[in-house]
């Protein structure tokens, strides 16, 4: 690690996004302080993925062992009739890109594994703190608590989620969240509960992931089993307008996502009666930004408060840990450029892959929704084999390129967003001489 003066890090928000970022900058020796209005540290949620890149970040930040504890990769996708079950398409799941792996966890187990570690940097937490305001001047960034006390610090990063109160303050003409058609209801439940089961058993049986569409579109649901923890996550997207403001509910209506499923295949069907809850999360995104930071550049939006994407291309935490990536190595290897400087760089470099990977996911929503003939219908026009079948050695990455390509399989699985900025800066310093 270069020389470098630890900084005074105040970050807002104990959600995945916060807390990555807290002990990535903590351990690279900051000061971190991290607000979160909740009185507590309160794990939750459903099944979630970590993608290759992302993964190679929290190798590197040691968490290797404890999230091989709690995630599992699994073998193969497989696209199936909503009515029937039957299989149309299998894809490999093979995207380990070296060392770096595509865990399959859940929620509140990685949420544990990254307080923990937060913890052990010297994280400060400051739980039941509500941030009403933040403000900035050349020098300092200003974090107001509701208590009416003002930190000062060096840098502030808005984790504050997608309906961030904080976004408007730092970027005054920021759009509010566009609402999707489509709410995912996230079901999780013991593998032992699902193989006592004869007709749900069959999900627990392998670690392959299931998608299940209908033919003409309609509702979705993905399931899979971590292996690792014995555990099945569900999700289960419905079409439909939901005008409740809240975009995430602890406690979803569990007989109407049995109802609206009734006709799906058995072994979905009768997953949906062994569960007893789900909670429900209405879909939305952050339509793209021009810019993620303040005029001073000492304020920052990370995470879902400045790119929220919809979940079908299970990219919205991994591009974040990217980000905090990004921006940890800025702070430790070019510390005596500046804050503003740097943070202004690092929006520069991310902010194209983020929008082309938002896009990406919009595209698969589309995709599930029309159902099983449109998708059917993609692959042969295509005519390519799945990408996870063929070598990519040879293949040039390209972000321009189609979404079902080779070469924007290799941008999206093999990128080194270290590389991208050292890139970039290289080339700006050519440029200035
Ligand atoms: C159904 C679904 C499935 C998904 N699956 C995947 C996946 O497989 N892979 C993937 O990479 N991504 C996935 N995502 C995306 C991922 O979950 C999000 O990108 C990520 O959780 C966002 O984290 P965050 O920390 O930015 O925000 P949040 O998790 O929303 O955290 C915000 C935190 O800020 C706190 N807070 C808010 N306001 C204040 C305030 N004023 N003062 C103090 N604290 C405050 C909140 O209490 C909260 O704890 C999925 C998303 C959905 C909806």
């Amino acid at each position: 690690m270069p020389d470098q003066t630890p900084l005074k890090i105040a970050i807002v928000g104990a959600g995945l996004g916060g807390l990555v970022a807290a002990l990535s900058l903590a351990r690279n020796g900051h000061e971190v302080q991290l607000f979160e209005r909740r009185p507590t540290f309160e794990p939750k949620g459903g099944g979630i993925m970590i993608r290759p890149v992302a993964s190679h970040f929290l190798q590197q930040w040691g968490l290797k062992a404890d999230m091989e504890n709690i995630s599992d990769i699994s073998k193969a996708t497989l696209y199936r009739d909503g009515g029937t079950g039957k299989v149309f398409v299998r894809r490999n799941n093979d995207v380990t890109f070296g060392d770096k792996p595509d865990w399959g966890c859940f929620r509140e187990d990685a949420q544990k594994v990254f307080y923990d570690h937060a913890l052990q940097h010297g994280v400060r937490f400051r739980f039941g703190a509500t941030v009403t305001d933040v403000s900035e001047d050349d020098l300092t960034a200003r974090v107001h608590l509701s208590t009416g006390e003002v930190v000062e610090v060096d840098l502030l990063l808005a984790a504050d989620g997608i309906l961030s109160r904080l976004r408007p303050k730092i970027l005054p003409n920021a759009p509010s969240p566009a609402l999707g058609y489509s709410t995912i209801y996230q079901i999780r439940l013991s593998e032992d509960d699902v193989l006592a089961d004869p007709d749900a058993r069959e999900l627990a049986n392998t670690p392959d992931l299931s998608v299940w569409m209908k033919r003409a579109g309609g509702g979705y649901a993905v399931v899979r089993c971590n292996k690792t923890v014995h555990r099945l996550s569900g999700a289960f997207g419905i079409l439909e307008r939901d005008d409740d403001p809240r975009l995430w509910d602890e406690n979803g209506d569990i007989e109407y996502v049995r109802n609206y499923f009734k006709g799906y295949s058995k072994a979905l069907t009768s997953f949906l009666q062994i569960a007893k809850r789900c909670d429900r999360w209405r879909l939305a995104e952050i339509p793209d930004l021009p810019q993620w930071i303040s005029p001073k550049g000492r304020l920052v939006l990370l995470g879902d408060s400045s790119h929220a994407m919809l979940p079908d291309a299970t990219q919205g935490f991994s591009t974040i840990v990217e980000d905090v990536g990004v921006l940890s190595h800025l702070l430790s290897k070019y510390q005596g450029r500046g804050v503003p400087s740097l943070t202004k760089i690092w929006q520069e470099v991310r902010i194209p892959r983020v929008n082309r990977i938002k896009d990406w996911a919009k595209s698969n929503h589309t995709m599930y929704t029309k159902g099983a003939d449109a998708q059917l219908k993609a692959v042969e026009k295509d005519r390519t084999p799945p990408t996870q079948d063929i070598s990519l050695d040879k293949v040039e990455p390209d972000m321009n390129a189609s979404y079902r390509s080779p070469a924007f399989f290799k941008w999206a699985f093999g990128f080194d967003p270290i590389e991208d900025v050292e890139r970039y800066i290289q080339k700006k310093d050519q440029a200035r001489l």
